[in-house]
């Protein structure tokens, strides 16, 4: 499936001293199997853009097409949408009510109506792409878990409608490193394996330059880039402008070019720096190379 969004604009508050224009003629498209992340300072609009990928809100200018329908009219199926793409909330734990991690990761199914055989396997697996045992934590209280595995139990309940796009707004903000890397594994097997579309909103420029293959930059309510991570990671002034920075790497391999090593300053992702720096390590082996 693919979503369009056409000069979308978005004004909340319209025709009250708190008018706020949050979305300024947005342009771009979800196509099947992509990884895209989204960047961009908070305020910049990522959250408003989101929300109108799944039918949330509804633009005040412009139109969203589903697989060439449009969505933000009358005849917009806004219920089938909201199936077809699940959207994972910031701090969704916030959202967890039922006494136990079944029920919770259950309740989107049953409301489909599915059997109860069905509602349970949808449960397993959502349960096991977030890596929480099913026999384990099924009849606990999502009340008792750390915050990591509480936010665990979130996704998986949106991973339990079987979504077709998974959205996820800020997945791992405010979790330690395990916990984080634990949510990022699960999302790309999802996508791996599943061929799950993600759209993953990050202020993390390091989750997203691994992960994703194609990054959208907001700024202001506009999309300021949307090309592939070389692209946009280079472009380091420009990032340094709105507020944003580049992968750490980046900066290290921009360090050692300029104390004298010879890398390669455009290489951001940790596997390719280690190589490129014993690489440029090893041809200047005698010479005194670096002036740290
Ligand atoms: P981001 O997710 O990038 O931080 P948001 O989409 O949440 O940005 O917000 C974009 C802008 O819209 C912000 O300036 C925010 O204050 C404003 N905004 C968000 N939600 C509302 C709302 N419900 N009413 C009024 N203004 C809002
Ligand atoms: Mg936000």
């Amino acid at each position: 499936m693919s979503v369009q969004l056409i000069d979308v604009s978005h004004i909340y508050a319209q025709g009250t001293p708190f008018e706020f224009a949050a979305l300024k003629d947005i342009h771009f498209s979800i196509e099947k199997d992509e990884f895209i992340g989204i960047i961009g300072h908070t305020g910049s609009g990522k959250s408003t853009l989101i929300q109108h990928l799944n039918g949330l809100l509804t633009p005040t200018q412009g139109s969203v097409l589903v697989d060439g329908v449009e969505m933000s009219g009358a005849k917009g199926d806004k219920l089938a949408l909201r199936r077809k793409v699940g959207l994972v909330f910031q701090y969704a734990e916030h959202q967890l009510f039922e006494e136990t991690i079944y029920k919770d990761i259950a309740f989107g199914p049953k409301n489909l109506g599915l059997t109860e055989e069905e509602i349970e396997n949808r449960v397993k697996d959502a349960m096991e792409v977030v890596g929480l045992d099913f026999d384990t934590y099924k009849e606990r209280s999502p009340f008792e878990l750390s915050g990591g595995q509480m936010r665990r139990v979130a996704i998986a309940g949106v991973l339990s409608m079987k979504p077709e796009i998974l959205i996820l707004d800020e997945p791992t903000a405010g979790l330690d490193p395990y916990g984080k890397e634990d949510i990022l594994r699960s999302i790309n097997q999802l996508h791996e394996k599943q061929q799950t579309t993600v759209v993953l909103v990050s202020h993390n420029m390091d989750e997203v330059a691994t992960l994703a293959d194609r990054v959208i930059v907001m700024s202001k309510g506009q999309i300021l880039m949307d090309a592939p991570p070389a692209e946009v990671f280079t472009q380091v002034e420009k990032l340094d402008e709105i507020g944003l920075s580049a992968p750490d790497i980046l900066y290290l391999m921009r360090a050692l070019k300029k104390a004298g090593l010879d890398v390669d300053d455009k290489i951001f992702m940790p596997e390719e720096a280690k190589e490129d720096i014993l690489r440029a390590l090893k041809s200047g082996e005698g010479k005194p190379c670096l002036k740290i």
